[in-house]
């Protein structure tokens, strides 16, 4: 059961025994596993689940499922989680932070607390600008939602690589005089009037002290206050940076366990092969890992 703890006077807050950080077959076993487990667990991502199930056009591999398509996959995973009770807070991570003997995880404008954190956020071409990490919290910034009342009356970019985040460029138009709008995909949707899409994609963020331009790859220079970057993903060094990778990924020993006590990733995120049924058992397994370091915390 989770505790709950007062924060201010008046206002109490729950840790939960485990976050999981995003909705792909590796956050659906986790969180699969925790719910058998009668865990008290929050569950972070997209309710579309993920886009990289979606797109498959045929799997093969799957054990059970001789011919599949990954939209029937996806469709079926939807389906059992709706049958467990599991429910989607629809949001992106940005932020992971340690506090004394738990985690707080930043995802839009909420606040989450849990002892145990399962990372299974996928592997995605993050697509870091160059100049970009640099300047995070320094004018760049991965949430509309958190940081657009900063740039009220102000000239930004917002460097989007998926429709579903066009909802947040419409936003950030009504609080900025003017947003630069650079997506990342084709036949991107309408904007209100103060969006201008330029003739070239974002190849760089400029900035000493803050940002101050977004480069183009056609050499021009857009002077800006600020840019939103978002993404399916966030770069691991922006998510928790203290937690060790190797080779671009996450580093895991044979339980989950990440570098930092109380952290386990499962799925892509912790390296190839990049496969649904690696992803599902290392989410079981980082779920098994999170109900005995909760036990282990008890006694
Ligand atoms: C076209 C295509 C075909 C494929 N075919 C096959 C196949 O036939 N067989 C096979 O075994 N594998 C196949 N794969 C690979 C398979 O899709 C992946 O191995 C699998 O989806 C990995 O699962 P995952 O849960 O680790 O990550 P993902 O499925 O990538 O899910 C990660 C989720 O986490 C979310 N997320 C990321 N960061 C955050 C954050 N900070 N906060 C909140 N949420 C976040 C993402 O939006 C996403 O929803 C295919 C992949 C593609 C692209």
């Amino acid at each position: 059961m989770a505790d709950m703890i007062d924060v201010r006077e008046g206002d109490k807050r729950m840790i939960y025994d485990a976050a999981v950080v995003g909705t792909g077959p590796a956050g659906l076993s986790a969180a699969l596993n925790l719910k058998i487990h009668n865990k008290s667990f929050i569950w972070i991502g997209s309710k579309e689940l993920s886009g990289k199930v979606e797109k498959a056009e045929l799997v093969r591999n799957y054990p059970g499922l001789p011919a599949i398509s990954g939209a029937a996959l996806n469709e079926a995973f939807r389906t059992h989680a709706a049958q467990m009770g599991l429910e989607i807070h629809e949001a992106m991570v940005n932020m992971i932070v340690p506090m004394k003997d738990h985690y707080a995880l930043s995802a839009g404008a909420d606040f989450f607390e849990a002892k145990a954190v399962v990372l299974a956020t996928g592997v995605a071409a993050v697509g870091a600008l160059p100049g970009e990490e640099a300047l995070v919290g320094r004018g760049v910034s991965y949430c509309a939602t958190c940081d657009g009342g900063l740039y009220r009356g102000k000239t930004i970019a917002a460097v989007v690589n998926n429709p579903r985040f066009e909802h947040e460029v419409k936003y950030l138009a009504e609080l900025a005089a003017k947003v630069y709008f650079l997506p990342t995909y084709k036949n991107p949707g309408d904007m209100p009037g103060n969006v201008e899409r330029p003739a070239a994609r974002a190849a760089g963020i400029e900035g000493e002290a803050r940002v101050s331009g977004v480069t183009l790859a056609n050499g021009e220079t857009l002077s800006v206050d600020g840019v939103f970057c978002l993404r399916d993903a966030i770069s691991l060094s922006a998510l928790m940076p203290k937690l060790a990778a190797e080779d671009g990924h996450i580093a895991v020993d044979r339980h989950m366990a990440t570098n930092l006590n109380g952290v386990f990733a499962a799925g892509d995120c912790t390296g190839r092969p990049y496969q649904y049924a690696k992803a599902v058992g290392e989410g079981n397994t980082a779920a098994h890992s999170v109900i005995e370091y909760l036990a282990s915390k008890e006694k």
